[in-house]
């Protein structure tokens, strides 16, 4: 019954995933959340190893070429993955959340069917409009570049587990939603099996 699971969050620039996901952690003590490698540039309050591990191009292509990486995509002319080795190691301790785009969401899914994934939306694009813009840390192009990109992740909706929408103030919820859905995920009859095996020890 221990099994611990491999969590994919996605969702829109703006959708809220870094709160929501800070909130996860908060309530509960049985996630990790793995860190990216990317080539894109550190906004300011962001630590190396913290929120991501930041490096070249040539230093990216470097950990594709070795295998090192568990899934990865371009995303707006930045490349960003999932170091490998850290995932599998953290899964014997707890459940790891991967926050990841739709491309990486998908590639997951095809390696790994047994991974959770959930797409976490804005209450509507007006509103995500408004929250990108409101947060002040892209310049337009960017910010118009990723509204395009929600409109792309929308469209593979049907490809996740779950849905949640993180209305406004709903931040509690939509952490409690996550925790809720690992919980019961966990006592799906098919990854139960030692159940059985202990009921004839
Ligand atoms: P940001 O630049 O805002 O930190 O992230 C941009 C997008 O890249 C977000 O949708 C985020 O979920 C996604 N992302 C972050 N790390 C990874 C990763 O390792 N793999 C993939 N496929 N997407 C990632």
């Amino acid at each position: 019954m221990k099994q611990n699971l491999l969590v994919v969050i996605s969702g829109p620039a703006g959708s809220g995933k870094g709160t929501v996901i800070k909130k996860v952690f908060e309530k509960s003590d049985e996630f990790h959340l793995s860190v990216s490698a990317t080539t894109r540039l550190p906004r300011p309050g962001e630590k190396e190893g913290v929120n991501y591990f930041y490096m070249t191009r040539e230093q990216f292509e470097e950990l594709i070429k070795d295998g090192k990486v568990l899934e990865y995509t371009e995303y707006c002319g930045n490349y960003y993955g999932t170091p490998k080795e850290k995932v599998f190691e953290t899964l014997k301790e707890k459940n790891v959340l991967l926050e990841i785009e739709v491309e990486g969401a998908m590639q997951i899914k095809s390696r790994f069917p047994d991974a959770v994934l959930i797409l976490l939306l804005p209450p509507s694009y007006k509103e995500l409009r408004k929250r990108l813009y409101g947060r002040g840390t892209e310049t337009p192009e960017v910010i118009e570049k990723r509204l395009a990109h929600a409109e792309y992740e929308l469209g593979f909706m049907d490809k996740y587990d779950y849905v949640i929408v993180n209305k406004d103030g709903g931040i509690d919820e939509a952490a409690e939603d996550i925790i809720s859905i690992v919980k019961s995920e966990k006592k799906r009859a098919k990854r139960c099996t030692e159940v059985k095996d202990k009921f004839y020890e």
